[in-house]
């Protein structure tokens, strides 16, 4: 069978790379000149390898651990919490203030269950008017990269609430850099790089994908995981079902900007959570002992706002974290800018509804969905790479 993929990212190439070893004819069509996506590596002028994109892996995430096991990509932890941040005094929520919280938005959700409730929504009332200084709102607010008025608290705080992974402190990352996930998925794959698709259309025995350029690639298949906001833009011969329709009505594409400076020398691990929707932390280097000689900050706050600050962001990180020593030049990738991204990762919005993400169980005449706006667990490594399993599955079932 013929099967296009297009993009390159952990969802298209884990569903190209599956195909291809069940023995199908593969093509994958990528926009950028590399593979990856949002799994971006890159080496600091000291040497210290840093993600621009994709970053923590948490020990729950099977499928992202057990491919880096079966690609021989060996993990190292970070060496730092990433739900339990230090503020900039040092001081860290103690398990039982993080319990406590969780317990009350617990509470709160019981109450709500089935009614549109954002992040924002339910920690006032599950911590009064001052929630907005909480830690536990703080990095949520931080990490889920949208407006937490409109994110679903429901999709957003329900797995943690339900106590699935509030005590994770540690997470890890590829030695080396998360983007050879992507590079060693696509090493025996057919990858042309800079073929943006423009367009898909299907008739009953095949499926067309037409490139920018206005060339045509005809196949049995397509798996279509390009990111939520190009996949919009898309000229379609077809419409979604109404399922699709909705699920991706409910999805919002947060933005983000990382920053990652070298530091004089490595120093003690930690994660700082900074007022306004930032945190910089700096990761146990390979060698176990102190941290590498670099630190990467995250910043949510609309991106408007982090452009238009006027310290740049070694001096920015420099006051955050008095503990380390910043030098040169930050490497900076602001999403949002990001034309084949359009954003950073998909947050559910308060009209998400469990199971939302069931719709892309199924194929739309030959085409399958993937991508992590179509997984269970937005925004992560560990979705991208579960939707293109369940792409392979589908193609192989369906069409096979
Ligand atoms: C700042 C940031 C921090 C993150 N932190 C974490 C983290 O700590 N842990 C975690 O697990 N996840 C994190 N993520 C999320 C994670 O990186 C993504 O969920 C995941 O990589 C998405 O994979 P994907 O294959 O769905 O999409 P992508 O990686 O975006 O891949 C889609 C591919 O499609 C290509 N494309 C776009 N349009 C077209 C077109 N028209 N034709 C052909 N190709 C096209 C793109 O160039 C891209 O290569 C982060 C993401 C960002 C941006």
């Amino acid at each position: 069978m013929k099967v296009l993929v297009a993009g390159a990212g952990l969802a298209g190439l884990h569903a190209a790379w599956l195909l291809r070893r069940s023995g199908h004819e593969v093509t994958v069509c990528e926009a950028r000149d590399r593979v990856g996506g949002r799994v971006w590596s890159e080496r600091l002028p000291n040497g210290v390898c840093v993600e621009r994109g994709g970053e923590f892996i948490f020990p729950s995430e099977r499928v992202v651990l057990g491919l880096c096991a079966r690609l021989g990509l060996p993990v190292i932890p970070h060496g730092l919490s990433f739900f339990r941040r230090n503020d900039p005094e040092g001081r860290a929520p103690t398990v039982e203030h993080l319990t406590g919280v969780l317990e009350r938005l617990g509470r709160v959700m019981e109450r709500t269950a089935g009614e549109p409730v954002s992040v924002a929504e339910a920690f006032e009332a599950a911590l009064g008017p001052a929630y907005e200084e909480d830690p536990v709102f703080l990095r949520t607010a931080t990490s889920t990269a949208a407006d937490p008025g409109a994110v679903s608290a429901a999709a957003e705080l329900g797995p943690e609430v339900a106590g699935r992974s509030s005590y994770i402190d540690h997470t890890y990352h590829v030695a080396g850099g998360n983007q050879q996930l992507a590079t060693s998925l696509a090493a025996d794959l057919d990858v042309r790089p800079e073929c943006p698709v423009g367009a898909v259309d299907q008739t009953a025995g095949s499926v067309q994908l037409t490139l920018r350029d206005g060339s045509r690639l005809v196949a049995d298949a397509a798996v279509v995981a390009v990111p939520f906001p190009l996949l919009l833009e898309l000229d379609r011969g077809f419409s979604w079902p109404p399922a699709i329709e909705r699920a991706l009505g409910t999805l919002v594409m947060g933005t983000a900007v990382k920053a990652s400076v070298p530091l004089v020398a490595g120093a003690t691990p930690r994660g700082v959570q900074a007022q306004q929707r930032w945190w910089a932390w700096n990761s146990l280097a390979a060698s176990n002992e102190q941290s590498a000689a670099a630190v990467t900050a995250f910043a949510s706050t609309a991106p408007d706002v982090v452009r238009a600050q006027r310290d740049p962001w070694p001096a920015r990180v420099q006051r955050l974290r008095p503990d380390l020593e910043v030098t040169g030049e930050a490497v900076v990738t602001d999403w949002e800018q990001e034309v084949w991204t359009g954003g950073a990762y998909t947050v559910p919005g308060v009209a998400w509804r469990p199971g939302d993400e069931l719709a892309f169980n199924a194929p739309v005449g030959r085409v399958v969905l993937a991508g992590e706006h179509t997984s269970a667990t937005y925004g992560t490594m560990e979705g991208a790479l579960r939707t293109g399993k369940r792409a392979a599955k589908l193609v192989v079932a369906c069409f096979g």
